[in-house]
């Protein structure tokens, strides 16, 4: 039971929503021995379930884990009828649970909370409600939903329509009839899909308004699956544990089949099992890369297109029924019983607003720019305002009256997903940042109120009162949302997901993408260092360890963990042979890099010999002249040739339009220091007087390299400099090494674990130069004279060890008036700029490269060339 109030109208902690989050955090607030008061503008409990009652709701995830589980008696004690349980069924599970735990003594129901305000000097939450009631607490916490703020409907004319109008958002509880009646249905997301068939069995003409063909598979509902059910049976403990670090939030383990090199059977193979099986995060799961690289999706997505094909009759109509302006699951799929098969039954008509768009909705029914349409009922299946909707409009003003509102203007701003700077001791479930609405929400919600009521726990226990982000904390997990939503495909969609179906809503990408399993690994790692990012005040005392937690890519830390679970020996404790075997095995089946015009492969004549080189023209007119770019390939002097960098040759040469020579130089520890260097500058000097044969324009020439070679390269600018020729325009150094000083901060922090590793690097040096060489210009190249350089465009990652010596040249560059861009790889490590279709955050940082090759060649050519 509660504890009641200490003093009349003031709580603990005040909730609002009495949905599955909203139950739940009353329990476990009950548990802390807190006061608390929920409220919920419905006269029952359900949220979402209570309020989306259209013909055909049900959940979209199998209802034996779409379910709480942190009561296992509950769990023997309820059985859900079906695979997916009507809405009817979720109520009544969210009254049984109410009942159960005697929830419903603790929720005002029929109460709107109109505003929310932080009273600094008390350090309370000021809360009114729609019956005029003022109520103090300490924690005030949204549980309102992600999907529960109706989308106005922006259509012309929407309020004159004479006739029934029904939302499937709120739907009456006594039901709709529309038996003789003609119906229109706007909109064919998840609700209008579920609601379609049903509607089409008692009207006497439907006809459904599509702006936007959606995909959907088939639920295939019925009894819950057998297999899964057992799998309870068996281990209902660790079924639940493998929820909770699963992707989604169900049990299922992620393929590593790609869909680009799948061969035709597998792919079809994979594709109708997941059909078969009527699981969104099984279509969802076909293939590894679906959900990043367009060719594997357009696969996918072409299955279903077939599919629909066949279902619909009349071929016009199947083909308006088929998505073509989205990859598959950036916007949210659906599963549907009968969709497709509805447009076949001869009083159901397809308008596709595409080519007939809505001018206005009438007295007396909808007009399009082509046809006058007569109905006698409208459904609005048009959406939601998604996950900040409700948020920004419930009033909620924190420190200094800012509101929330205000502070999200240009799109939210969270820790975590929980709370936001500010507003302190302010929580929300299932909040922008976090996986939500891309996960099962109940094993979500578990996740977000057991956090919020550890936190509350832990802060009692110190005698910490109030809690908040910092906003260094808060920046960096924006940005880490950002970034896993950029190298996924979902935010080219207009999906809510995106804020894109409602106008003048930013574009931010909301919802965590980075799986349920890893955001609750970093909210835990938050918890147990100390609440990182956080600032928490009481009489305890006040404390505040400030910082980030994650900042690396998404995809650079799959590359990591990858590797790591490959379990490969220490590259430095190998022979160079060994060495340069396993750096050859690993680049095997990588992707190869863009297609270009014409690759061949050449000698020159170096100081010592031949010297092996693979000139990379781009597509284009052949023959037309362009500035050439020698290139040298990065592996620490030891490792590497035209081979390894290939891809990334590929990649300069695609992005700068630029004609690359990749030279290979001589390695050590056959032949050391300054063997590799004067190979290179030999290569510069080669290629210089031979530019008109190799296709490139006499005076216009560049030079590159990554890590080792950027060193080579480097140096090869001073040599030139030196010897007054050739002419170098610009000088490209990614991740270079440019002095033999190991000492500098970035050797500490990323000297292990970032794969290019303090002990490799010094087992490079140890190959290739004396100590006694280490500190001549020639070695590095920090240490000369740098004035009179080419201009330099420099890339320096956050976790390389060389990234302070990046900087350091970049900087001594600069003070010699030597123009320098600096390009700081944000998320990067040393390698993972060069991993080129693998790590798809290193692309802009290599769209920045090519820019910074072109501009080197100030010709307006090259650029019209790339553009
Ligand atoms: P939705 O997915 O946003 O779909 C709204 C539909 O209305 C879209 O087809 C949209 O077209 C159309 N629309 C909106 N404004 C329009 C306008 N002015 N003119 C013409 N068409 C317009 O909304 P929803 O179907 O309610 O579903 C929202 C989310 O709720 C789902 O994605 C899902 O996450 C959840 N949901 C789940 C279930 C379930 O099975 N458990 C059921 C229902 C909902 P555009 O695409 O062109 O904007």
């Amino acid at each position: 039971m509660n504890k009641p109030a200490s003093v009349p109208g003031h709580f603990d902690a005040v909730v609002v929503g009495a949905g599955f989050s909203g139950l739940y955090m009353l329990y476990r607030l009950r548990q802390l021995g807190l006061s608390v008061k929920v409220f919920d503008s419905a006269d029952d409990v359900g949220g979402t379930w209570y309020w989306n009652r259209y013909p055909g709701a049900r959940c979209d995830i199998p209802t034996t884990d779409y379910t709480y589980s942190f009561d296992p008696e509950l769990e023997k004690e309820w059985t859900w009828s079906e695979k997916y349980a009507t809405q009817p069924e979720i109520l009544e599970y969210l009254r049984f649970v109410a009942d159960r735990h005697g929830l419903r003594s603790d929720i005002e129901f029929s109460t709107a909370v109109t505003s929310a305000r932080w009273d600094e000097p008390e350090q309370r939450w000021r809360i009114t409600t729609d019956r005029g009631k003022e109520i103090r607490c300490r924690y005030y916490i949204m549980a309102t939903g992600c999907l529960s703020m109706p989308k106005s409907p922006d259509i012309e004319g929407a309020g004159r329509f004479a006739g029934q109008v029904y939302f499937t958002s709120r739907w009456p509880h006594e039901g709709a009839d529309f038996t003789g009646q003609r119906v229109a249905v706007i909109g064919t997301g998840s609700s209008g899909i579920q609601s379609i068939p049903l509607i089409a069995r008692q009207a006497r003409q439907l006809t459904v308004f599509q702006r936007t063909a959606n995909f959907s598979i088939p639920a295939h509902n019925g009894p819950a699956p057998a297999d899964r059910l057992e799998q309870l049976d068996v281990g209902r403990d660790a079924y639940r544990h493998a929820a909770r670090w699963s992707r989604g939030g169900v049990p299922l383990e992620p393929t590593d089949v790609l869909g680009v090199t799948a061969s035709e059977s597998v792919r079809r193979e994979r594709f109708e099992a997941a059909w078969e099986q009527g699981e969104l995060f099984g279509i969802l799961n076909v293939f590894a890369d679906q959900g990043v690289n367009p060719a594997s999706n357009d696969i996918v997505a072409e299955m279903i297109r077939e599919k629909i094909r066949s279902a619909v009759k009349d071929p016009e109509t199947a083909e308006a029924l088929c998505p073509k302006d989205h990859y598959f699951g950036t916007k949210r799929p659906c599963l549907d019983t009968g969709y497709f098969e509805t447009y076949n039954l001869p009083h159901v008509r397809l308008v596709d607003l595409r080519k007939q768009p809505i001018v206005s909705i009438t007295e007396d029914g909808i007009e399009t720019a082509d046809e006058s349409f007569g109905f006698d009922a409208i459904v609005y299946a048009t959406g939601f305002d998604a996950m900040t909707g409700a948020l920004v409009a419930a009033d909620v003003a924190g420190q200094d009256g800012l509101s929330l509102k205000e502070k999200w203007a240009a799109g939210p701003s969270t820790y975590l997903g929980l709370m936001t700077a500010g507003f302190p001791n302010f929580f929300m479930l299932t909040g922008p940042g976090s996986p939500s609405v891309l996960s099962n929400m109940t094993v979500s919600i578990e996740q977000h109120v057991d956090w919020v009521a550890r936190c509350l726990e832990d802060m009692c226990e110190e005698g910490l009162e109030t809690i908040e982000p910092t906003a260094l904390a808060e920046a960096g997990w924006d940005q880490h949302v950002q970034d896993c939503g950029a190298i996924t495909l979902y935010p080219t969609a207009n999906s809510w997901y995106m804020g894109a179906n409602v106008p003048g809503k930013p574009r931010v990408f909301l919802p965590y993408i980075g799986g349920v399993d890893a955001y609750r690994q970093a909210c835990d790692e938050v918890a147990s260092q100390d609440y990182l990012g956080f600032r928490m005040t009481g009489p305890g005392g006040d404390r505040c360890r400030d910082g980030v937690v994650r900042s690396m890519q998404p995809d650079v830390a799959m590359v990591l963990e990858f590797v790591a679970a490959l379990g490969l020996p220490p590259m430095e404790t190998l022979s160079a042979a060994d060495a340069r075997a396993l750096m050859a095995a690993t680049a095997e089946g990588r992707p190869p890099g863009p297609e270009l015009g014409e690759v061949t492969d050449g000698v020159i004549p170096g100081p010592a010999g031949d010297l092996p080189y693979r000139l990379y023209r781009p597509g284009g007119p052949s023959g037309r002249p362009r500035p050439l770019v020698v290139y040298f390939h990065g592996g620490g002097w030891v490792l590497g040739n035209l081979d390894s960098d290939d891809p990334l040759c590929r990649d300069l040469c695609a992005r700068s339009g630029a004609v690359v020579m990749s030279v290979n130089y001589r390695h050590a520890p056959e032949v050391r220091f300054p063997a590799a260097a004067l190979d290179a500058f030999a290569a510069v000097q080669w290629a210089d007087a031979n530019a008109t044969e190799l296709g490139g324009i006499p005076g216009q020439l560049a030079v590159a390299g990554w890590s080792a070679g950027a060193n080579v390269a480097a140096v090869a600018c001073q040599l030139a400099r030196d010897a007054a020729g050739p002419r170098i325009s610009g000088q490209l150094l990614i991740c270079p090494v440019v002095d033999s000083d190991m000492t500098r901060p970035s050797y500490e922090e990323n000297g292990d674990g970032y794969i290019l590793t303090t002990a490799l690097m010094r087992w490079f040096w140890d190959h290739y130069a004396d100590p006694a060489d280490r500190g001549e210009p020639r070695a590095a190249p920090l240490r000369g004279d740098l004035e009179g350089l080419p201009p330099a465009c420099i890339v320096a990652a956050d976790f390389d060890p060389l990234r302070d010596e990046g900087v350091a040249y970049a900087r001594a560059l600069e003070a010699a008036g030597v123009p320098v861009r600096l390009a700081r790889a944000r998320g990067h490590t040393h390698t993972s700029v060069t991993m080129v279709d693998v790590v798809i955050s290193g692309a802009p940082v290599r769209a920045g490269i090519g820019e910074a090759l072109r501009d080197f060649f100030p010709s307006a050519e090259l650029q019209e060339q790339v553009s």
